[in-house]
């Protein structure tokens, strides 16, 4: 396994190749540390596949260089970086028996039959294969087949790093879960450098140690899933995680206070100093907004309609303009659908164009 380094590492595939804003990979600077889980996160078309494929060596970037422990791999071809990979699809031999399905990559580096004997058995157990592992492929389902595909890419222990593209994706929604849990589960036991690309919040937060968003072609925030949901470093984040997303809301801001349509919302901090002429925006998780019977102390909403998610409830609230969505507290029942806001003022962030704006204490 790998420290892997990027720098400035950017990829165009043609196109529009003078202007990197048009380009599929937009100039990243970061370091990933030996023996971490880490997502790489973002929707359809930010760049994720992209930078998985540089770091395979698929692609060859337009600018930059990575480097595996210090040693700059760049231009060194996929074999000869010494990585194995998870597809969508499941990549396995159907005539071949499970047992030498999973013993197939370490039998092309000569691994003696003993170290190879003991590791099956090992991929096997951690992934609930044992039972099949004489049966012919060919018979399993589809599940089946993409266990044998992950044993696969992680049977080797030398590799610098294992890459995931999507690798649920065939997974019956019921096993999803216990896959995603077992997966996690593996990267302890095994010690092994892992990147996961998803578009599937749910699947990054619960493997990964650190989650890379991706938008638009950029890095916009690197961090643990307790960050990215307590400290959004972008819009984007606050929207792209937690269900529903983060309310951002355009708001005028001064000192410790916002004003949206009008109406005032006291914040922790103090922003005194926003760039001039930048969009401004606040930001708070709907988790932090809580709809009360209305007071002259709370700001007032019209309840449009309630989401019922099971275990919880969450408003759908009208400011004059501006929507929110609000948690309901248990045993709420709405007067005459209005309500009061109560805001938690620790969790309203602030945004301009679009970044996270650090208050003054
Ligand atoms: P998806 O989840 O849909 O695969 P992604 O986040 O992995 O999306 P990429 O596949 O990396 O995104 O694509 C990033 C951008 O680069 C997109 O605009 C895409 O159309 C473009 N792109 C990807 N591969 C190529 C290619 N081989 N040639 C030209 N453009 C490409």
């Amino acid at each position: 396994m790998a420290r892997i380094e990027l720098v400035d590492l950017a990829h165009s595939y043609g196109g529009n190749a003078a202007d990197p804003d048009c380009w599929a990979l937009k100039p990243i600077s970061m370091t990933w540390r030996q023996g971490g889980a880490y997502a790489l996160l973002g929707p359809s078309g930010c760049g994720k596949t992209t930078l998985l494929n540089l770091i395979s060596g698929i692609v060859t970037p337009s600018r930059g260089k990575i480097l595996f422990d210090g040693k700059d791999i760049t231009l060194l071809s996929t074999q000869k970086r010494n990585i194995a990979q998870v597809f969508q699809f499941p990549v396995i031999y159907d005539t071949m028996t499970v047992g030498q399905n999973l013993a197939f990559p370490l039998q092309n580096r000569g691994v003696p039959k003993a170290e190879i004997d003991a590791r099956v058995a090992e991929i096997a157990r951690l992934l609930d294969l044992t039972p099949y592992l004489n049966r012919k492929a060919t018979r399993l389902t589809a599940d089946a087949k993409q266990k044998i595909s992950l044993g696969r890419g992680l049977v080797r222990s030398d590799v610098a790093a294992v890459l995931f593209d999507e690798p649920l994706t065939v997974i019956d929604p019921e096993l999803k879960w216990q896959l995603r849990s077992k997966l996690k589960a593996l990267h302890r036991e095994l010690d092994l450098t892992m990147i996961y690309v998803t578009h599937d919040q749910t699947e990054a937060l619960t493997f990964a140690d650190t989650v890379v968003v991706m938008h638009d072609g950029r890095v916009v925030q690197s961090g643990t899933p307790a960050e990215l949901f307590d400290k959004p470093a972008h819009t984007f984040v606050g929207y792209f995680i937690g269900s529903p997303g983060m309310n951002i809301v355009p708001a005028e801001v001064a000192g410790r206070q916002a004003r949206i349509s009008g109406h005032r919302i006291a914040l922790n901090r103090s922003y005194d100093r926003l760039p001039p002429g930048a969009k401004v925006e606040i930001g708070v998780r709907p988790e932090f907004v809580t709809v009360e019977p209305p007071t002259p102390e709370l700001l007032t909403a019209n309840i449009e309609r309630i989401d019922d998610l099971g275990r919880v409830q969450f408003a759908r609230v009208r400011i004059g303009d501006v929507k929110f969505n609000a948690r309901v507290p248990p045993g709420f029942s709405i007067p005459d659908r209005q309500a009061g806001l109560r805001f938690d003022p620790s969790r309203v962030h602030v945004y301009a164009d679009s970044r996270l704006v650090e208050g003054a204490a």
